[in-house]
């Protein structure tokens, strides 16, 4: 068997389209330009890469971003002024806080402080609270990026096994709770790093969706035939970027797997702007 190829560019590039529509008639409707404050402490290459990579997809759809860019030596208590400030801005409608922050500045504090109806990252207790109840505001974007793959490739969650390896905060957690509510009806088992004997587990799912950050670990014997893998990892290696499973060994057995890259991550990027243009649509009632 050779799987099908979960297509993320593909599908973020149509959904940005579809954006730009959106974007364009609130515009001529409120006379109010969806804005992304996005928070920089630092030089991280990477993190730079990401900042400029995201403020781009703005521009393509008619959102506004901003760029705060402090240097590394930043106290907590100016980045917590700088997000005070924005908080307080009308016409900044989401916050984005690049991570990681240097070591002197708390994350969790750091992400407490962002206005919640502002959270386009959806990484505020109250944002995460609400995607528990089943009610969300915002719903975090890799979580949204994998959901929104499998439906718009017809592939629904309900009544399906998913098993997920990776239990972080920013995607295994929060889409094992997406999975879990109503609509989506997945059986959900979240494997970690002291999951026992892995491979009898990731055998037995339906959709296997991993994030470890680790290359390549997810091999052909781990899939039970037919299964749609989606790969979350991004691993930097000699042979440049690859995700946490064998790609080529276990698109033989799947049925459906997602390239890296290609895959999940242009969909991250996109959930930034649907949530982006939603925080606007709140702040404008
Ligand atoms: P974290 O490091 O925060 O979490 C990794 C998780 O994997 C932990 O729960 C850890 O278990 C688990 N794990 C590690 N090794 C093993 C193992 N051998 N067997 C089973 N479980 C294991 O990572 P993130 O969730 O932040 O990111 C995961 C990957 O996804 C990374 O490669 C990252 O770059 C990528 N990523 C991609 C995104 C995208 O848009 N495509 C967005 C976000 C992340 P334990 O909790 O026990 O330590």
């Amino acid at each position: 068997m050779s799987a099908e190829i979960l297509d993320g560019k593909l599908l973020a590039r149509q959904i940005r389209g579809e954006l730009a529509e959106e974007v364009a008639a609130f515009v001529a409707s409120r006379g109010v330009v969806p804005t992304l404050a996005a928070v920089l402490v630092g030089s991280d290459p990477a993190s730079e890469v990401y900042v400029r990579n995201k403020r781009r997809d703005c521009k393509e759809v008619g959102i506004e971003s901003q760029l705060h860019a402090l240097p590394v030596e930043t106290s907590q208590e100016e980045l917590l002024t700088l997000i005070a400030r924005l908080n307080a801005d009308d016409r900044v409608h989401g916050i984005l806080v690049q991570l990681p922050v240097p070591e002197q500045i708390s994350t969790e504090v750091v992400l407490a402080s962002v206005d919640p109806s502002k959270d386009v990252d959806a990484f505020h207790a109250e944002n995460v609270g609400k995607i528990v109840q089943g009610r969300p505001r915002f719903l975090p974007c890799t979580p949204n990026g994998v959901m929104e793959l499998l439906k718009r490739n017809g592939l629904s969650t309900v009544g399906q096994h998913v098993v997920i390896v990776g239990r972080s905060d920013i995607v295994g957690k929060p889409l094992a709770n997406m999975l879990i509510q109503r609509g989506a009806d997945a059986t959900v088992t979240v494997c970690h790093s002291r999951t026992r004997d892995l491979p009898s587990v990731t055998r037995l799912a339906d959709i296997l969706v991993v994030a470890i950050g680790r290359a390549n670990f997810v091999t052909a014997e781990m899939v039970k035939p037919g299964a749609v893998v989606v790969d979350v990892g991004i691993n930097r290696t000699d042979d440049g970027l690859v995700g946490d499973v064998d790609f080529a060994g276990v698109s033989e057995v799947a049925s459906w797997i997602t390239p890296v890259p290609g895959g999940v991550g242009p969909l991250t990027r996109v959930m930034l702007l649907v949530n982006t243009l939603t925080a606007a649509r709140e702040a404008t009632g």
